[in-house]
């Protein structure tokens, strides 16, 4: 008991008793509870804001590190694979361009005679990864301190690329654009980059439950 000090050990033999309905009682429910949350959460759209953000070094090992991290932090709102996918691929382009343009740190990305192994490469760049998600809107953000764009909107097209000789393609933001619902791209030459997306989640599923 609290107030003597003295063990009260009756109050123990309470766990399981007849009173609790005993264990498949409970179990029963608990499954209930939570479908009755997840069915309000469905219904009403409520969604509490989250918001999470990291710093890693601008090397290759990094780019897939971040993509499943982003999957990860969306994953309780049971994304379809079509959207985690499409959230991956966003974030991997925006990485990727953040590493190899940004601090033009080529390791890991098989540029000819270097095959120095990603993780042997010491980078002082910096990459900083925000995500928010909001009444069900995530933004994602990618930001460097790298050498920044001249001429934003020609970056932007499609098939343009600074780096031929890498078998870059040109199509990272073109990616970027075509998965998520907004990208927006801020940059100052010498300062660094700011790539900021958003997408607006739980439209697959929304169809699904209305059904
Ligand atoms: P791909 O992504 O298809 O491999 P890419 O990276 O060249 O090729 P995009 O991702 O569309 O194509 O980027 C286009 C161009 O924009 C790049 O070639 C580069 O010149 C510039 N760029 C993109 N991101 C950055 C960045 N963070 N810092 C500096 N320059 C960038
Ligand atoms: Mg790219």
């Amino acid at each position: 008991c609290n107030s003597c000090g003295q063990a009260d050990t009756e109050n123990f033999g309470n766990f399981g008793n007849e009173q609790s309905g005993g264990g498949a009682g409970v179990m029963e429910m608990m499954a209930e509870k939570l479908e009755r949350k997840e069915r309000t959460t469905a219904q009403t759209g409520v969604e509490m804001k989250n918001e999470m953000e990291m710093i890693f070094d601008a090397v290759s090992s990094n780019e897939s590190f971040a993509r499943v991290a982003v999957a990860a932090f969306v994953s309780h709102l049971n994304p379809t694979l079509e959207e985690v996918a499409d959230i991956k691929t966003a974030v991997s382009e925006a990485v990727t361009n953040a590493i190899i343009h940004g601090y033009e740190n080529l390791y890991g990305y098989g540029k000819h005679g270097e095959a120095k192994p990603s993780y042997l490469v010491v980078h002082p760049g910096k990459v900083r990864l925000r995500c928010l998600l909001e009444r069900g809107v995530l933004h994602i953000e990618v930001q460097d301190e790298g050498k920044g764009i001249e001429n934003i909107e020609q970056a932007m097209e499609p098939l343009y690329t600074t780096k031929p000789e890498l078998d870059r393609s040109g199509m990272g933001f073109a990616f970027m654009e075509a998965f998520m619902d907004d990208l927006e791209v801020e940059s100052v030459p010498g300062k660094g980059t700011t790539v900021r997306m958003k997408k607006k989640m739980g439209t697959g599923s929304w169809i699904d439950r209305e059904e």
